[in-house]
């Protein structure tokens, strides 16, 4: 089975984008909730013309979702609805959302293109680790590869030596789960003598935020190529943007979303280009539309097309999320940003920390990072750390480099920013 890519979608918004939104506007009017939302706004549904108009409509938030759990927010009959899925709920009420057939089929083409980019082909055999059930992963990764017609080996989460017996024995050449789940099966085949026996080659991880080190350490190991898969319970499930070969951005299906940048604080558009908050309007989607759906990840959208020669837009890889945003003199920054360029400057370890004071109005930003253990000349890295962070986020910190080991680690997340501005 071939997987259909749109003919060609501009890096703009194409017309059929417009005549999408309006049209979803429109159903959207007649749900309970959207209808009050609109109407206190003074939002005539008919005036909304087209993408331009995005702006002066209203953003859903995850709270939103719960307000109206389990299903306030479904807006085509219950008799199109053909399944309903849900967030973990760890964090409150869990989020639940309902899906018309049209909507797993649109799920099911989505992922099928994400593993088509990441050159799965019918031929390979996918070992899918994510949990199944009201959990989207695991379900949506199985529709992608029966989609694209090839085999499915439907392991579910955990288990270990299950996991690791079927990769051999079933010859297993594509891995599907979580980096870390990943990074762990690797490191235990690795501990068996069982990478020889391996037949991986590609591996497409998501739903955590995973750096450079991370993905080269599982690349090593078990000598695979790895993706980045996006995607979030709310908009489908993972599934609905993916990094290309090139390995310079995560390509997103814009037949069926559109993306927008806003800044996380007041929720302006921002430039095309600027890093912000990904904000998501699904254009095609039936169960539970959402209309600019405030995700809290950080990312910016590529203003460039890709040199792989997709005509699908990218955005950047997920630097955070909205609530790690620290201000600093004015200018704001992600954790993430920081560890970005530190990563790229050798004789430095991944460790740092930064430390914000306020005297007499003043503020004033220590970035502390410990240099490798055999590194010496730490007066000429401070000066590069300096300068590199001074250009690439107009900050001007002052960089003190610590000995290895110096900075406090941890099991669990490690503390990068201890902020003293409140209580002085
Ligand atoms: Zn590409």
């Amino acid at each position: 089975m071939t997987v259909k890519y749109a003919e060609k979608t501009p890096l703009g918004f194409s017309e059929e984008s417009s005549v999408l939104l309006c049209r979803l506007i429109k159903k959207m009017a007649r749900n309970p909730f959207y209808k009050e939302r609109f109407n206190s706004l003074g939002i005539v549904p008919e005036e909304i013309k087209g993408v331009e108009d995005l702006p002066k409509l209203p953003f859903t938030t995850k709270e939103d979702l719960r307000k109206t759990y389990p299903l306030g927010l479904q807006v085509a009959p219950d008799r199109d609805v053909v399944r309903v899925h849900s967030s973990s709920g760890t964090t409150g009420q869990p989020v639940m959302v309902p899906y018309t057939r049209n909507d797993v089929n649109t799920w099911a083409e989505m992922m099928a293109r994400c593993l088509k980019m990441a050159g799965v082909t019918d031929s390979d055999r996918i070992q899918i680790t994510p949990g199944y059930g009201l959990w989207t992963a695991g379900i949506g990764f199985q529709a992608g590869t029966e989609r694209l017609g090839a085999m499915a080996v439907p392991v579910g989460p955990g288990n270990t030596d299950r996991q690791l017996k079927m990769m051999v024995d079933l010859k297993t050449t594509v891995l599907i789960g979580t980096s870390s789940y990943a990074l762990l099966l690797a490191e235990e085949a690795n501990r068996r003598g069982l990478t020889e026996k391996l037949h991986l080659r590609l591996g497409v991880f998501g739903s955590e935020r995973w750096g450079e080190k991370m993905r080269t350490r599982i690349e090593e190991l078990i000598g695979i190529e790895t993706f980045d898969i996006y995607g979030l319970t709310e908009i489908y499930g993972p599934g609905i943007a993916i990094d290309c070969p090139h390995h310079t951005g995560l390509h997103y299906w814009d037949d069926h979303l559109i993306f927008e940048i806003v800044d996380p604080v007041t929720g302006k558009p921002l430039p095309r280009g600027s890093t912000g908050e990904l904000v998501i309007t699904t254009i095609t989607k039936e169960g539970m539309p959402l209309l600019r759906f405030r995700t809290r990840d950080i990312t910016r959208i590529i203003p460039a097309r890709c040199s792989c020669g997709s005509p699908y837009p990218m955005i950047d890889r997920i630097i955070g999320r909205s609530d790690d945003m620290i201000k600093i003199k004015g200018v704001q920054i992600y954790p993430a940003e920081i560890e970005n360029i530190l990563k790229g400057i050798s004789g430095l370890s991944s460790e740092y920390q930064i430390e914000i004071s306020r005297s007499s109005g003043k503020e004033r930003a220590v970035l502390r990072v410990e240099r490798q253990p055999f590194e010496k000349c730490s007066n000429g890295l401070a000066r590069i750390c300096e300068m590199e962070v001074k250009s690439k986020i107009g900050l001007s910190m002052d960089v003190e480099i610590v000995e290895y080991n110096q900075l406090p680690r941890s099991e669990k997340k490690t503390k990068r920013v201890i902020d003293h501005r409140d209580c002085c």
